[in-house]
This record gives C-alpha cells, structure tokens and sequence, in this order.
C-alpha cells in the first residue's frame, strides 16, 4: 500500500531559513518568491537595495515572510553585515543561494585589468565569502545546503564575456572543494547552471527583431529559459530530497548544450 507523506508539503522546505544573493532581480528573484511559496523565510540580499525590497514586499504581500538587505557579496564587512542582521531577524541561515552576478563584457586582448577583476570578486569571490560567511550558521544545527548560480558558460567559452565563464568555471570547482570539505559536517553544496534565460541582465540580447525566434530554434525546449525554470532546479537541491546528492552540477538550458552535433551540416542523417 502506498504511505501518504506526513508533511503535505514535497520539498519539506516550510521551516527553513532561505538566504538569496542577488535577489532582487531576474534568476534571484524568481528563486526568493518560489522559497516563499514553498513556506520558507527569505532573506533577499543584493546591492540594489530597491531591488532587495521589491522582492521582500512581494513575498510579505503573498502572506510570507522575507528580509530586504543590501549587501555588496564582493565586500567581505558588507557580507558579514547582513549575515548578522540575517541571523538577529530571521534565525540561522539553512539554505544559501549564491546568485549574484555581473558581466563586464571585453574582449581579453584589450580587457582592462578592473573589468577583469570585477567579475571575479562579484562571481566567484562573492560565493566563497558568502558560503565561508552564512556556514557559520548552519554547522550548530549540522546541516545546510549551498547552491551556486554557475552558467552554462562554465564548460563552453564565450568569446567577448571577458572573465566571466573563467568566474563561472571557478565556482564550480569551488562548489565541488566545498562539498568535500564541508559534506562530513552536514552542507551540501551543489550547482545550477542556467541556460539562456530571459532577465534584466540579458534582456537587451533579445530584442532585436527575430532574435528571440532564432536562438529559440537552438534550443531542444523550442524557447528562452524563464527565471522559474531555473528556481524550480535551486528548490530541489536546497531540500532534503537531494539529500545525497553533493558535488554536483545540473545544467537548466532546455536541452541546448547537447545540440553539437546537429550544427553539423552532414546530409546524410
Ligand atoms: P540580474 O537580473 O542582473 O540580477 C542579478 C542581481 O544581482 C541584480 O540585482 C544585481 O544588481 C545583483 N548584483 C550584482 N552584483 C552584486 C554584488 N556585488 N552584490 C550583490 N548583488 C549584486 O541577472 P540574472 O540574469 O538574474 O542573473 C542571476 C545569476 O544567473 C547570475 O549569477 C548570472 O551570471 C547567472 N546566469 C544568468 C543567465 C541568463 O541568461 N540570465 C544565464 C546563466 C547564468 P545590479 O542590477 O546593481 O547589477
């Protein structure tokens, strides 16, 4: 006979502590206002304070619970900052959601230095702080879960994104030593790598007539990713229904990396 669950609730998210950097815009936003929707709280970190407090409105207006901070994920006081206000307001952070991001596009022969290391910081840097920084919090209850926003730049270069698939190469390689560093104490920490996806950062990319419908047809999924997609993936690693699952990457793109061998002109199949 088939058990009913206990819990009505799937992902067995509704007493957790969410954290969201970069939350109040597009990929984070998407992933705040599904946290809140599956009845965790929702600490909605970003640089934008408007964006921040947008984000932290929707979700109180919905009946949820959810604190607005700006923060600057490259700053180490600033991350250290919110993490206690975090911690004062809302309790011990269970799950962090490293998603902040930048491009500072250029090609490398003339990418000046800053660019190059601005990516960085925000990219990759912003994740180490905010995982070394938000750990803290959860190693006294033995138990956390850590997804970083990566790309699906980070296994396929992009010519003219200056650092920015380095960066993303990098986070998951800093992923992968964070879960065996830290997998015996508890935290998990596990990638998820967009595809193209239609946000604030990217919307520009899409509209020039027709530009959309092409890329679309690049895509097994037939469309531009929607920033839900991409939430719907970060719920499920940040639940303990991906309890055994650590180290790990999962590519959201609609099936669009697998296409390689159908650029191939071939003719005969
Ligand atoms: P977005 O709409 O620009 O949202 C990113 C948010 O992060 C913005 O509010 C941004 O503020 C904030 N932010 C930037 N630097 C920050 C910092 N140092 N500290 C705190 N917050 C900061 O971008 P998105 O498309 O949702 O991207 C979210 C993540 O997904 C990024 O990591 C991006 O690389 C990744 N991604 C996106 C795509 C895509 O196609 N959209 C594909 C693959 C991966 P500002 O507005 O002030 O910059």
């Amino acid at each position: 006979m088939i058990q009913r669950a206990a819990s009505p609730s799937f992902l067995g998210l509704d007493d957790r502590t969410a954290v969201v950097t970069g939350g109040g815009s597009g990929i984070g936003r998407a992933i705040a206002l599904a946290f809140a929707a599956a009845g965790a709280q929702v600490a909605v970190l970003d640089r934008n304070r408007e964006g921040a407090l947008d984000t932290a409105a929707a979700i109180e207006q919905a009946g949820g619970r959810a604190l607005a901070l700006a923060c600057d994920v490259s700053d180490a006081a600033s991350v250290s900052a919110a993490a206690e206000a975090s911690l004062d307001t809302l309790g011990p952070c269970d799950i962090l959601v490293n998603n902040a991001g930048i491009i500072r596009p250029g090609a490398l022969e003339t990418l000046p230095a800053a660019d190059w290391n601005a990516a960085l910081a925000v990219n990759l840097g912003g994740c180490f702080l905010c995982s070394q920084t938000f750990a803290h919090q959860m190693r006294p209850k033995g138990r956390g879960a850590l997804v970083h926003i990566a790309s699906i730049s980070a296994e396929n270069a992009t010519a003219g994104a200056g650092a920015y698939s380095v960066a993303k190469a990098g986070i998951v390689m800093l992923s992968q030593q964070l879960a065996v560093e830290w997998g015996a104490q508890g935290i998990r920490s596990n990638v998820v790598s967009p595809g193209m996806t239609l946000t604030p950062l990217t919307q520009a990319r899409y509209e020039m007539p027709g530009r959309t419908e092409r890329m679309s047809q690049a895509i097994p999924a037939g469309r531009i990713g929607r920033p839900q997609d991409i939430a719907e993936a970060v719920l499920f690693l940040a639940s303990d229904r991906s309890a055994y699952i650590n180290g790990q990457q999962l590519v959201v793109d609609g099936g669009f990396t697998r296409m390689l061998m159908s650029l191939l002109p071939r003719g005969d199949y």
